[in-house]
């Protein structure tokens, strides 16, 4: 299939190829079906030195920019994998890049990159908050040279499966700020000291095999020297990694969108049905040449949004457009795919249900598709403020 992009970054697409070619469908299929973690695929991906694509060369990373990250996180999609298993290194890397300080860089960075420590996980939501995230209620009070954290989150991914996460906390009650968006700040919480100190993790089961949890403080004390840049700016922070995460969720939609359509593509070539092939049928072509069209549209602004986060400009519009019209693209890619496979879209060894399930998260998560209208909305075109 002939993309947009075909023969771009074409070093890494080959190498990322490679890798994920040990890693089939049915691999995943089976970490699916056994509801586990791609543990063997998240090390080889470690060890090959892709999870360290944005930690700095001089703290033994790779040094590159979040258009490449997203070059590496579309080819795992693309392949029939899913990134959300170690996505979380890609986007939380950036807060740490930019926002800690050079003793922080210098204790995590390069342990980070061998793999010796995952910093997998992010703790923004919480329950009563949704997406109101100003209206957190998880509180970190200081205390001499420790925060004291007390609260609550929810939907917090990877926990289990990493060694860090990056939390967002209220350090200033929200009725003593000038602006709901200050008095919060971000902490690098080591979890495995802070699960015998104070921090309960719960699992999530959900439709996705995505490990995912609650989590609860009660009095979890944490080094002061684990706050990440100046007290009170955390929102701030969260939002430029949020942003490079919109991208690089983008970039998996648009792999998950292309593996759909070829997988789509060849069935109906195959499938023979009144003495012909499905594909032959308009009302088969054309839902799938519409999905193809609507990824390579979600494509060209992923690599815009890219672009602007590597040259250090604002690019909130293109993060958010891109993933929103990336996860909508994916998800009608998936829609034509299983409706074309007839009963077999509904058959695991096909992969197809999985995969299905997989880019329906991204209408909701990180960030629902209303809440990116609004953005627009307000920010893009000046209409009045909804809430
Ligand atoms: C599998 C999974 C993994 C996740 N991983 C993480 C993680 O690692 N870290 C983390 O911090 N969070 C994580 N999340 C949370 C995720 O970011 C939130 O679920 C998402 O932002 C939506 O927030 P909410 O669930 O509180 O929905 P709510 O805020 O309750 O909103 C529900 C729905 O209401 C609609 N809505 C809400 N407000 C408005 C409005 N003003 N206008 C129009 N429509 C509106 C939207 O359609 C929205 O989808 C994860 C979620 C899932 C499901």
């Amino acid at each position: 299939m002939q993309t947009i992009d075909h023969g771009s970054h074409g070093d890494i697409r080959e190498a990322v190829r490679a890798l994920c070619a040990d890693f089939p469908a049915e691999y995943h299929r089976k970490v699916d079906e056994a509801r586990g973690y791609p543990e063997k695929f998240v090390d080889a991906l470690t060890k090959a030195g892709w999870m360290a694509a944005l930690i700095p060369e001089e703290y033994g990373g790779s040094g590159l920019g979040l258009t490449e990250a997203s070059v590496i996180m579309e080819e795992i999609n693309r392949s029939g994998g899913n990134s959300g298993a170690c996505h979380g290194q890609m986007y939380n890397m950036n807060t740490l890049v930019r926002h800690g300080s050079q003793a922080q860089r210098e204790k995590y960075l390069p342990r980070i990159a061998t793999g010796e420590l995952r910093l997998q996980s992010m703790g923004v939501t919480e329950p009563t908050a949704g997406t109101d995230t100003t209206r957190i209620k998880t509180t970190a009070i200081r205390k001499g040279d420790r925060y004291v954290i007390n609260g609550q989150k929810v939907w917090i991914s990877r926990v289990q499966h990493s060694d860090l996460m990056i939390l967002l906390a209220r350090t200033t009650p929200l009725d003593q700020v000038a602006k709901k968006s200050e008095g919060m700040s971000i902490f690098l919480v080591d979890l495995h000291e802070a699960q015998k100190k104070g921090l309960s993790v719960r699992p999530i089961l959900n439709m996705v095999n995505h490990e995912t949890n609650e989590l609860f403080f009660d009095d979890l004390e944490i080094p002061v020297e684990n706050l990440i840049g100046e007290e009170g700016k955390g929102f701030k922070y969260i939002m430029t990694g949020l942003n490079a995460e919109r991208a690089l969720i983008a970039a998996e939609c648009i792999g998950d969108g292309y593996w759909f359509i070829d997988k789509v593509t060849a069935y109906t070539k195959e499938r023979q049905v009144f003495g012909r092939p499905i594909g032959q049928n308009q009302g088969v072509q054309f839902p799938i040449a519409e999905s193809f069209i609507e990824v390579e549209a979600a494509n060209l602004m992923r690599y815009e949004a890219c672009r602007l986060y590597d040259a250090g400009e604002p690019c909130g519009a293109q993060a958010n457009m891109a993933k929103y019209l990336a996860a909508k693209a994916s998800w009608e890619a998936a829609n034509a795919c299983i409706q074309f496979h007839g009963g077999f879209g509904f058959a695991a060894e096909y992969d197809v249900e999985r995969k299905f399930r997989e880019t329906r998260l991204y209408q909701v998560a990180p960030i629902s598709t209303n809440l990116i209208l609004s953005y627009v909305a307000e920010h893009i075109l000046g209409l009045p403020r909804s809430f």
